[in-house]
This record gives structure tokens, C-alpha cells and sequence, in this order.
């Protein structure tokens, strides 16, 4: 089956080719025909599987008949990241429609926000937050509304988004088609979908084909070579696109910033940079200015990196479902991709629950020449202890406060890798533009 079977509009059948794509995914096979005929759907289905253009173009060829000007699709998303790149779809796949499409989230000012509510924007993706902030001071008019798109609801449940999402339905018009996205099924997601949809059509598919090519790896490591392990690893790969998550926000700024201190081009996204800083680190990302982006679960949803070559878990998930979302971020359109987790003694309990969910063994690797035995050094400063801990934010030791040691010492240890810099290493480059 082809996308010329979906008998889409010639200008949003443009919009398909604008994108590149020449068959469509699973879920675009099995939702589209449904969404096209104005059924609710829910899918069962995880970020990287096509889902966007799943409701994108249905909704595209909706808009090409019936009035402009008025907001006739609102796109509900749980980060400003997933809003801004469902958003950047709907641009593409309507280039040649003269359908518009605005985001609304917080972090960003609210003046272009209102302008385009106030315009009928017809398309409006909008993170719940600021959305409702926007229409408790009487911006939008949503009685025209036509489509509601849920995405991700299991993250906005897992955000704490539910009771907006439920405050926001009860302020928008009944009579219309809702599609309601989510990769799992939590209860509370499962009250949501029977609130919110109305005998819908259920899709289902499987992981997206990449996660399948992915190949994992696990080093174990003490949890004070952590840091010294990456650097090892980054160079003995020279890998341009690098994802690495850690546990908190604070384990990511500090991460990224002690990378660019040993010459890795590396920028941190997380939840306390503003939208301007984490849109600069994603550009550098994309373009290769940045080759290590350091990142925690939640700032890292939703993003479609495309040929992530490395995903790193330097802190392992919190849970097995995490583990399978970090890993969606690479691999993705039948690229080739390694998920390495480091792993130290007390991580054992979570890699048997990813194993058991993966169903298979991860293999343990060991990096040759890595100076594994290397003891801890002597003397730590509080915040550097915390940090090899994997706990709790900063709270001003004296790193913070600029007066004590910002690094660990090279620990004495004549490591081979050390040879191996090359490339961009020493160039200091925009990558700090992220930084704090
Ligand atoms: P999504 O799950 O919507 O985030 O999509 C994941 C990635 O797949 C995005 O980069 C899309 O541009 C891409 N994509 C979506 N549909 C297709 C398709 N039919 N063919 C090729 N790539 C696609």
C-alpha cells in the first residue's frame, strides 16, 4: 500500500513527498484510513513509529475544505520538544496547504502565542500548562474546534498533566473526533481514553523497526570511573552524535560541562535551561556542532534526533519503560544504533528487569586499556561525592560556590585512550552556549 491509496489531496499529497517519505508506517496504515473518516482512535504506539503524520495529514486534508481562520485542531503534548516538532511536521507536511499551525508552551514569551490564538491559527499544538493559562485570560476561542489530538498521554500522565487535560476537555466543544496517543496503558490513561474517546477504532503497533537494530551494551564500572568511562568510550568511538542521560538535571549540567572541560563538543538539555537554551543545544545537535548531548528523561522526550549514533545511559532509567524510551532515540530510520549502559553494583536489580523486558541478556563489555582498577581518589569535595553517589542536586558545596576543585583529578592513572584525542578536541566552540 502506497500514500497514493489514502487519496490525499494534491497539496497535502506534496506535502508527503516535501517529507520525503515513500510508504507509510505501520501505524499510518492502520490509523489514517479511520482518522480520515472522522473515527476516534486510540494508538498504541510510541514516538518514532510515524504517528505524527498518523493524525498530521488527516487532519491537513480535513482543513483543505471548510472554513479559515479559526482553530480547527489542537494538538495536546506534554513537552515544549514534542509540541515544537509535531508543529515542525504540520509546517512540512502542509507546506503547500496555507493551513497554519502555531505552538503554545511555556518558557517562551505569550505576546506571538495570543497574536496567533487571536489570528484562528488553524492548527494550534499546545503543551497543557500554558494553554490553559492562555484561555483562563480569555485568549483562544475553541468553538469551532474539530479534532482533538492527545499525544503521549501516558507522559502527561506520568507529569502530572491529567487533571489540566481533564480541566481543558471540559472547556472545549463535545462534538468532535479525538485521537488519543500513548506508548503504554496506564489506568489512569485508560480513564482518560474512556472519557475522552467515543467507540474508538484501538491501533497497536510495535516498537518502532529500530529499536530492533539497535545493539545494547552494558560496561559495569565503579561509580567513580563513571565519568572517566565516558571519555574513554567518546573517544575510542569519535562518534559525532552522542545522547546521554543521566538521573537529574543537576547530574546533566555537571556532566556536560566536565565533557567540555576534557574536550568534547557537549551541551546539556534539561529541564531548568530555558526553551531559548535547550532550542540552541537541539540546533547544535542536529547541525554536529554538538557531538555530546547530555540530557535527562523528560527534556529528551519526544525529540526525534535522527542518526543518533550512541545512546548512553550514564545514570541507568528509573524503570524498564524508560530504558525503552531512551533507547527510541537511536536507531531510528534503519540507521544502526548502540545503547551502552554503564552499570555499577547497585544498578544489578534494574538491568535484570530491562533484560527481562528486552528478553534477552545484555552482553557486559569491557573497554581494553581502561584503567578499571584506579582507586578512588582520597580527597573529594562534597559536591564531586554527591555527584559519583548519583544523588541529590547541588547544594552548594564548594564547587558550586567556585572556591573547590570543579573536576575529579585524573587520578594518576596513564590511560590509553588519552592518545587517542583528536579531532575537534580543544576546540572550545558554542557548545558552552548552553551552558547554566
Ligand atoms: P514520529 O513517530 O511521528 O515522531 O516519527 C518518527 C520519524 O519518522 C520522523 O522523523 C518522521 O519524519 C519519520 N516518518 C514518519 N512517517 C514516515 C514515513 N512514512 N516514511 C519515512 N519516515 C517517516
Amino acid at each position: 500500500m502506497s500514500f497514493d491509496d489514502f487519496a490525499l489531496h494534491q497539496r497535502v499529497a506534496a506535502g508527503v513527498r516535501a517529507a520525503g517519505y515513500h510508504h507509510p508506517t505501520p501505524i499510518q496504515l492502520q490509523a489514517m484510513p479511520a482518522v480520515l473518516a472522522g473515527r476516534d482512535v486510540l494508538g498504541l504506539a510510541q514516538t518514532g513509529t510515524g504517528k505524527t503524520a498518523a493524525f498530521a495529514l488527516p487532519i491537513l486534508q480535513r482543513l483543505m475544505t471548510g472554513p479559515r481562520n479559526r482553530t480547527r485542531a489542537l494538538v495536546v503534548a506534554p513537552t515544549r520538544e514534542l509540541a515544537q516538532q509535531i508543529h515542525d511536521s504540520f509546517r512540512t507536511l502542509g507546506q503547500a496547504t496555507g493551513v497554519r499551525s502555531a505552538t503554545v508552551y511555556g518558557g517562551v514569551g505569550m505576546q506571538p502565542q495570543i497574536q496567533a490564538l487571536r489570528r484562528g491559527t488553524e492548527v494550534i499544538v499546545a503543551c497543557p500548562g500554558r494553554l490553559l493559562d492562555l484561555m483562563g485570560q480569555g485568549h483562544g476561542d475553541f468553538r469551532y474546534l474539530e479534532v482533538l489530538v492527545l499525544d503521549e498521554a501516558d507522559h502527561m500522565f506520568d507529569m502530572g498533566f491529567l487533571p489540566d487535560i481533564r480541566r481543558l476537555l471540559a472547556a472545549l466543544p463535545r462534538e468532535r473526533q479525538s485521537l488519543l496517543f500513548s506508548a503504554t496503558m496506564p489506568h489512569d490513561v485508560r480513564h482518560l481514553v474512556d472519557e475522552t474517546l467515543r467507540e474508538p477504532l484501538v491501533v497497536s503497533v510495535d516498537p518502532p523497526p529500530a529499536a530492533r537494530t539497535v545493539d545494547h551494551w552494558l560496561y559495569p564500572v565503579p561509580a567513580h570511573l563513571k565519568t572517566d568511562l565516558l571519555a574513554a568510550l567518546l573517544r575510542h568511538w569519535d562518534a559525532r552524535r552522542v545522547l546521554v542521560f543521566t538521573r537529574t538535571k543537576h547530574r546533566a549540567k555537571r556532566l556536560a560541562e566536565q565533557l567540555e572541560r576534557r574536550g568534547f563538543f557537549s551541551a546539556n538539555i534539561q529541564g531548568n535551561l530555558s526553551q531559548t537554551k535547550r532550542q540552541q543545544a537541539l540546533d547544535g545537535f542536529r547541525q554536529g556542532e554538538i557531538h555530546v548531548l547530555v540530557a535527562t528523561d523528560i527534556a529528551a522526550r519526544g525529540i526525534d534526533v535522527s542518526l543518533v549514533s550512541h545512546v548512553v545511559n550514564f545514570d541507568v532509567p528509573d524503570t524498564e519503560e524508560a530504558y525503552t524510551h531512551r533507547i527510541g532515540r537511536t536507531g531510528r530510520a534503519e540507521h544502526e544504533g548502540d545503547a551502552v549502559t554503564l552499570v555499577t553494583a547497585d544498578d544489578a536489580d534494574m538491568i535484570r528487569r530491562i533484560e527481562r523486558r528486552l528478553g534477552e541478556r545484555i552482553r557486559r563489555e569491557r573497554l581494553p586499556g581502561f584503567g578499571y582498577d584506579v582507586a578512588p581518589p582520597q580527597r573529594l569535595d562534597a559536591d564531586q561525592r554527591r555527584f559519583e553517589r548519583g544523588g541529590s542536586p547541588n547544594t552548594g558545596g564548594p564547587a558550586a560556590r567556585g572556591g573547590g576543585r570543579r573536576d575529579r583529578p585524573a587520578a594518576g592513572a596513564a590511560r590509553p585512550q588519552r592518545a587517542q584525542r583528536r579531532g575537534g578536541r580543544g576546540r572550545r566552540s558554542g557548545a558552552s552556549a548552553n551552558r547554566g
